[in-house]
């Protein structure tokens, strides 16, 4: 029979690439509590009706990537959640959250996007996702790229760049979106398709464009800032002088949009150049009027999201200390062999003393002779191997082999045995 493949675009992450993976999450467990954030859990699937309530209709996610299904039972239209805001939002609604004053959240997992699968961009990828809710100024924006920025120096990552803009006001955005099909009308013969679809609808997302032919057009565009009132000048304001005094880059963009539709002031993304073309990291900013736009009373918001695969090859890339560290940190300390039937019960038994000492042990299964053991042993990177023969059974002892430094056998009860791997 023919062996069957993962669907395109979604991927296996197997155990010698799942150790970064881990260092990944582990690391980030750590700066997320570190800063008061707590872990949220939505579902997977989601009524479809939230995702174009808020990213909107004129977006690339809800026109033409979402996993979108009918649930045939009560006749529902269902979609795989293509990102963690909207559903975070519709959980904080749903549960009162903000009764209990400001949130600050965070989420975990798997994100479906129908895109073309490539280097860095998958249709089943992961994001870690930090939210914000019912803080209105500078400060918590300010907060989260701070706090980015501490997570690449945990990492060990470097040369990842931020870009920030403001996105103003909904007024702002208005007079701006005039100017700018005036200005895209003027030169409709240069428009690609999307832009042209897009030109009415969501002539914003125009300046989001990948298209390298459309660049010059779009960097003669008019630009929003000419639209700022006080309130959002002053709003981004206290952003980029708490970054200054913080001591953290930036440079600002002023044609960085979003590519969705929920944004308000601070928008922004980390870049890096070390992964081609897709080399956005993280990005994310302030949605004031995604809780009133999902049925909610409005809250302010903000938060971002991160490419988890981005950044683990991102450390492969790198392969900065702290994730070597933490891959050989992983391998057990000891390998446990034995010879003959007694002795395989005593070790079973001696592996759990083993581990009531805080040490990883793995138990040879398997059977096999005492080559085809200590080869096993080798191979899992342990410390020790740990030997259980008839002899070691007699004494009520158990031998101790260091496997990757320089050292003797010796034969020990095992109480000595656990003092001598433990250092
Ligand atoms: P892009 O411009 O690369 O399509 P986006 O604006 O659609 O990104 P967001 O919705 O802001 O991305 O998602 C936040 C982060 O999630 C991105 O910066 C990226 O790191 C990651 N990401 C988004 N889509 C994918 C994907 N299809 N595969 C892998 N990672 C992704
Ligand atoms: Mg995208």
């Amino acid at each position: 029979m023919k062996a069957l493949q993962a669907v395109r675009g979604m991927n296996d992450v197997l155990p010698q690439d799942a150790a970064l993976w881990e260092f990944f999450e582990d690391s980030v467990r750590d700066w997320l509590r570190a800063y008061g954030y707590r872990n949220i859990r939505m579902p997977l699937v989601e009524p479809t009706a939230l995702f174009v309530r808020s990213i909107g209709e004129a977006t690339d996610i809800v026109e033409k990537e979402m996993y979108t299904f009918q649930d045939s039972l009560n006749n529902e239209s269902l979609t795989l959640r293509p990102e963690g805001t909207a559903s975070c939002v519709r959980a904080a609604i749903e549960h009162s959250l903000l009764h209990q004053g400001a949130q600050r959240l965070w989420y975990g997992g798997a994100m479906f996007r129908h895109e073309r699968p490539q280097k860095g961009r998958y249709r089943q990828f992961h994001q870690i996702g930090v939210e914000a809710f019912g803080l209105p100024g500078p400060d918590i924006d300010a907060e989260h790229l701070i706090m980015t920025a501490r997570l690449w120096r945990l990492l060990g990552l470097s040369g990842i760049r931020l870009e920030l803009n403001s996105l103003a006001d909904s007024a702002a955005r208005a007079a701006h979106r005039q100017r700018l099909i005036a200005f895209f009308e003027q030169h409709r013969d240069q428009l690609d398709g999307d832009a042209q679809r897009r030109l009415h609808s969501n002539p914003l997302r125009i300046l989001d464009s990948k298209n390298p032919h459309m660049q010059p057009l779009i960097e003669a565009a008019p630009q929003l800032n000419e639209h700022m009132d006080d309130a959002a000048r002053a709003h981004f304001h206290g952003v980029c002088a708490t970054l200054d005094r913080a001591g953290v880059a930036y440079s600002i963009n002023p044609r960085l949009v979003r590519g969705l539709d929920y944004y308000n002031y601070t928008v922004f993304e980390w870049v890096t150049d070390a992964l081609g073309a897709q080399g956005t990291v993280c990005a994310g900013g302030r949605y004031d009027g995604l809780f009133e736009q999902l049925g909610g009373k409005p809250a302010p918001g903000c938060g971002f999201a991160m490419g988890v695969e981005r950044l683990v090859a991102l450390l492969q890339v790198q392969a900065s200390p702290a994730s070597q560290h933490a891959a050989e940190a992983q391998q057990p300390d000891v390998y446990v062999l034995h010879q003959g039937d007694a002795a395989a019960m005593e070790a079973a038994r001696a592996a759990e003393e083993l581990r009531d000492a805080q040490l990883r042990v793995v138990l040879h299964c398997g059977g096999g002779s005492f080559k085809s053991q200590m080869k096993r042993a080798d191979a899992s990177g342990a410390r020790f191997a740990v030997i259980l023969g008839e002899e070691e059974l007699v004494r009520k002892e158990v031998s101790v082999k260091p496997l990757r430094a320089q050292g003797v056998q010796t034969s020990v009860p095992l109480k000595e045995a656990i003092e001598l791997i433990r250092g």
